[in-house]
């Protein structure tokens, strides 16, 4: 498995850069978490558009979708080209009704709902398995589990408040790619996120293998969020940047 970061701001892309957006590959399979602002241009560094299968959201913020719609036309574009004859495959959670229905455009895009009632049910794209689990977010959100058949796991937490009944869907991955939203002493649960001190806290009692901060602030010094959550997690840890990869060993 090999993880590409495309784009890791919170709220809106600095110059040149993109908000929430992974690039997950997998043998034959090129799946999108999220697909933020600015990403659609990021994107082109590493893989042709017409390549990517699927795109999995989180939920239906702004830092998350806003280039959904016009990545849906860089499939129109590319089926009217012969680029691909595949539609692109959208998996969403339809807890909000509008929303999810606007995502379809057949036959050029399809989209997938994925329900919390279905949490212990892992469904597959290509050679990867996936599992969802709820967040604590202002709007429904879910967290993301991929499972690839050499036995590698990797998570990411979407957008959520502090909360523990995320720690047993986490337990011993891989890699997660937790947001780290604010600074250690910055009070986050309001808003719906995570400090650095609550990311490594819930690397620490997940038992992570290696945690990547994400979705980061606009203020302050990335690398004091390090600092700040290695005072409670103490395996590998790294702050999320543009084009960053990890690969399974
Ligand atoms: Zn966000
Ligand atoms: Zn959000």
């Amino acid at each position: 498995m090999k993880l590409t970061v495309i784009g890791y701001w919170g709220a809106y892309p600095e110059k040149n850069e993109a908000t929430s957006c992974y690039l997950l590959q997998d043998e034959n399979t090129n799946i999108l978490l999220d697909c933020g602002s600015g990403a659609v241009a990021q994107l082109q560094n590493y893989i042709e558009l017409a390549e990517i299968d699927a795109v999995i959201i989180t939920h239906y913020h702004h830092d998350h979708i806003a280039d959904l719609g016009v990545l849906t036309y860089s499939r129109i574009v590319d089926m009217n080209l012969g680029k691909t004859d595949r539609p692109l495959h959208i998996f969403a959670h339809d807890k909000d009704a509008e929303a999810f229905q606007q995502l379809s455009k057949k036959p050029f895009a399809e989209a997938f709902a994925y329900h919390a009632e279905k949490n212990g049910m892992p469904f597959t794209i290509g050679s990867l398995q996936f599992t969802f689990h709820p967040t604590n977010h202002p709007v429904p959100c879910f967290a993301v589990k991929a499972h690839s058949q050499d036995g590698s796991i990797i998570a990411y937490t979407g957008d959520t408040a502090y909360d523990e009944s995320l720690i047993p869907f986490l337990k011993n991955v891989d890699l997660l790619i937790t947001e780290s939203s604010f600074y250690e002493g910055q009070d986050a649960k309001p808003f719906g996120h995570m400090n650095s001190k609550e990311s490594g806290i819930l690397g620490y009692k997940s038992n992570v293998k290696y945690l990547l901060l994400s979705h980061l602030p606009h203020f302050g010094n990335h690398q004091q969020l390090i600092t700040e959550s290695c005072k409670y997690y103490s395996g590998k840890i790294s702050h999320a940047r543009g084009g960053m990869v990890w690969t399974s060993e």
